[in-house]
C-alpha cells in the first residue's frame, strides 16, 4: 500500500522506460520526416508548486479524521497528483515551468472516513479530485478548484482491501484503491479473476474503472468493467449511497449505472461488488493476418453477431500491422512480410485471437467455433498471439522513449455501429492527418459487439518544437469533430474535461441537464470534481 502511495507518479509511465531500436528510428524517418532530438524530461527541481491555499483550519479538520500523516502538503505528493497521463499532461510535467497541483493529498483509511472527509470539504469549501491510479488520459485527476478556495487530490490508495468473497454466487466486493495486479493477486487464492485487462493495468484501480466504465484488452470475453459491477458504495456530501440487491431488477432504472461513469463528479465510489469469474486454466493466442481493413472488420462482424468472438479480439488495420512489423524489425519481420507476400497478401491487417477457459478441450472448442468464421485468414500460429500478449503492456513505455526524441504520440478512440464504422475511421484519419501533415495515423478494433465496434487511434508524427500542445490540442479538436454525429466521444476513456465541450452533441441538452439535476442532488455545493463530466457553465454550485 505505503509503496503505490509514495511512489513518484509523476509524468512518465515507469523509470525503466522502453527501447526504440535504430531501425525504428530510421524507419520514423523515412515515414514522417522525424529528425530525432534530445528532448528528456525536465528534472524535478525545473517544476514549480505554487504555495498551497488550503486554509490552516481545513488542514487541522481533515487530519483529524484520516490522522495529520495522511493529510500531505509536501512537494512531492502533491507533484505525483498533478494531472493523469495524457500527452498534453506528459508534455507539461516534461517542460518544467509551474504546474497546476492539488494544494493537498489527502488519504483516508475507510469508507466512513471518505464521507467525513466529503463532508469537511462542503464545510471548509474545498474542491474534491477523487484520485484513483491517475491514469486519467482526458484530464480527469486535473487539480481543478473551480470556483472553490482550494482543492485537494483524495488518493483513494489506503482503500486497498479484499471486503468479502461469495464464492456461491461468484461475486468480490473489492474497495475502491485496489489495483488491477493487486486485485488479481487478492483473488488468486478463492481461484477467481476479474479479467479485466485494460492497457493501464499495472497501475488503474477498481474504482477508477468504475467511474469511468472502462474496457479491458478481454472485453469481449469478460465484458466491459460495468457488465462486471454487481453493486456501489459511494460517498458523497449528501451522505452515503449503496446500490446492488440483487443480479437484476425492474425497481426503476438502474442507478448503478448512473454511478458507474459518473467521473467522480457524483460521489467517491469506496466499494465495488464485482462479478468475477473461475481463474482460466489454460490461454491460447494466436495470430492472423487478413488482406485489408474492410474484410478484417466483416471477419470481426460475423463473430460477434454469431456469438463466437474469441475473448481477446483485436484487429489491426494496414497502417497498425505495418508500424508494428517496422518497430519489430529484424529477421522474424522480414520473413513474415515475405510469407505474406507468398501467400498474396496485399494489405496486411493483424488479427489476435486469444481464449480463455478451464481446459484445453474447452479453449479448443471455443477456438474451433470462431474460426469457422475467420475464412480466408492467413494464420501465423502461436507465436505471433504470443508476443502480442508479451508486449501488451509496452505501449506507454514505448512512448515514453518516442517522447525523447521528438515524437509527438498520442491515442483517442470511439466507436460506431457496423454501418458506418469505415466512415468514421476515414473521417478521424483525414482529420489527423489535415491537422498534422507529416503523420501515420494507425487504428485498430479491440471492442467488439454485435451491433458495432471500438477504433483506438494511434498517432506518430514530428512534434511541433515551440508549441506542441498547440499542435495536439489543434488535432484532438478536428478528430472530436469528426467523430461527433458519426460515433461516441469515448468509448472507454470517459469524457474528463476534454471531451467535455462535446458531450451535448452526443447527449443533447436535456442529457445534460439530467446528469446536472443528479449532481445538484447529490453534490449541490459542486465541490466535487469541477469542470469534469459536466461542462462547467452548465452547473453552478
Ligand atoms: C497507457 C494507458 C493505457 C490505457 N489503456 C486503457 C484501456 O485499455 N482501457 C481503458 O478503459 N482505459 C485505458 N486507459 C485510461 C485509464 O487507465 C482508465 O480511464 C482507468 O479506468 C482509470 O483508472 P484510474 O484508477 O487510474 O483512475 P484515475 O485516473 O485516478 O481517475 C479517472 C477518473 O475517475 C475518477 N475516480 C477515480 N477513482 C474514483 C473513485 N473511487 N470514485 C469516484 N471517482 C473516481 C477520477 O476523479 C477521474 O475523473 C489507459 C490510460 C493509459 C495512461
Amino acid at each position: 500500500m505505503g509503496e503505490r502511495i509514495d511512489q513518484n507518479l509523476r509524468g512518465g509511465w515507469s523509470p525503466a522506460g522502453g527501447v526504440l531500436p535504430p531501425h525504428a528510428l530510421t524507419w520514423l524517418g523515412g515515414r514522417i520526416g522525424l529528425r530525432p532530438r534530445r528532448t528528456p524530461a525536465a528534472p524535478d527541481s525545473a517544476l514549480e508548486v505554487p504555495a498551497s491555499a488550503l486554509p490552516e483550519a481545513a488542514r487541522d479538520a481533515l487530519g483529524a479524521v484520516v490522522g495529520a500523516g495522511h493529510v500531505r502538503l509536501d512537494r512531492a505528493s502533491r507533484l505525483g497528483r498533478a494531472g493523469g497521463l495524457s500527452y498534453v499532461d506528459l508534455l507539461r510535467h516534461r517542460a518544467g515551468g509551474e504546474l497546476a497541483a492539488p494544494d493537498a493529498v489527502v488519504l483516508p483509511g475507510s469508507p466512513e472516513q471518505v464521507v467525513a472527509v466529503l463532508a469537511l470539504c462542503v464545510e471548509h469549501d474545498v474542491a474534491v479530485v477523487p484520485f484513483g491510479g491517475g491514469t486519467s488520459v482526458v484530464g480527469g485527476v486535473a487539480a481543478l478548484r473551480g470556483d472553490k478556495a482550494a482543492v485537494v487530490a483524495l488518493d483513494l490508495g489506503r482503500l486497498d482491501r479484499l471486503v468479502s468473497v461469495d464464492p456461491v454466487s461468484r461475486i468480490a466486493v473489492l474497495q475502491a484503491g485496489v489495483t488491477a495486479p493487486e486485485a488479481e493477486r487478492l483473488l488468486a487464492p478463492h481461484g477467481l479473476t476479474v479479467g479485466h485487462v485494460p492497457q493501464s493495468f499495472e497501475r488503474a484501480t477498481i474504482g477508477g474503472f468504475a467511474a469511468t466504465r472502462s474496457a479491458g484488452q478481454a472485453s469481449s470475453g469478460y465484458g466491459r468493467f460495468e457488465d462486471m459491477v454487481e453493486g456501489v458504495r459511494v460517498a458523497t456530501p449528501a451522505g452515503e449511497w449503496v446500490l446492488g440487491a440483487a443480479p437484476a431488477s425492474a425497481a426503476g432504472p438502474d442507478l448503478r449505472q448512473l454511478v458507474v461513469g459518473s467521473e467522480g463528479a457524483f460521489g467517491v465510489i469506496t466499494e465495488v461488488s464485482l462479478r468475477v469469474r473461475p481463474k482460466p486454466a489454460v490461454e491460447r493466442y494466436e495470430g492472423f493476418v487478413v488482406d485489408g481493413w474492410e474484410a478484417g472488420q466483416a471477419v470481426v462482424r460475423a463473430l460477434a453477431q454469431a456469438r463466437v468472438l474469441a475473448d481477446v479480439t483485436r484487429l489491426s488495420d494496414e497502417d497498425e500491422t505495418e508500424v508494428s512489423l517496422a518497430l519489430a524489425g529484424g529477421v522474424k519481420a522480414a520473413a513474415v512480410r515475405a510469407y505474406l507476400k507468398a501467400r498474396g497478401v496485399r494489405r496486411p491487417c493483424l488479427l489476435v485471437l486469444g481464449w480463455h477457459g478451464g481446459s484445453s478441450r474447452e479453449v479448443l472448442a471455443r477456438r474451433a467455433a470462431t474460426l469457422r468464421l475467420v475464412s480466408g485468414a492467413v494464420r501465423l500460429g502461436t507465436a505471433m498471439g504470443e508476443a502480442w500478449r508479451h508486449g501488451r503492456f509496452n505501449g506507454p513505455r514505448q512512448r515514453d522513449v518516442l517522447l525523447d526524441v521528438g515524437v509527438c504520440v498520442e491515442t483517442l478512440e470511439t466507436a460506431a455501429h457496423w454501418s458506418r464504422l469505415t466512415e468514421l475511421r476515414d473521417a478521424v484519419r483525414h482529420a489527423l492527418r489535415d491537422a498534422l501533415g507529416n503523420a501515420v495515423v494507425m487504428c485498430h478494433v479491440s471492442h467488439a459487439y454485435e451491433t458495432g465496434a471500438s477504433l483506438y487511434f494511434t498517432v506518430l508524427a514530428p512534434r511541433d518544437a515551440d508549441d506542441p500542445v498547440g499542435q495536439w490540442t489543434v488535432a484532438k479538436a478536428a478528430a472530436s469533430e469528426a467523430i461527433a454525429g458519426l460515433g461516441t466521444i469515448s468509448h472507454h476513456h470517459a469524457v474528463g474535461v476534454d471531451h467535455a465541450p462535446y458531450l451535448e452533441a452526443e447527449i443533447g441538452g436535456l442529457g445534460v441537464d439530467v446528469l446536472a439535476a443528479v449532481k445538484h442532488a447529490l453534490d449541490p455545493t459542486g465541490v466535487l470534481n469541477p469542470g469534469k463530466l459536466i461542462p462547467s457553465e452548465r452547473f453552478r454550485g
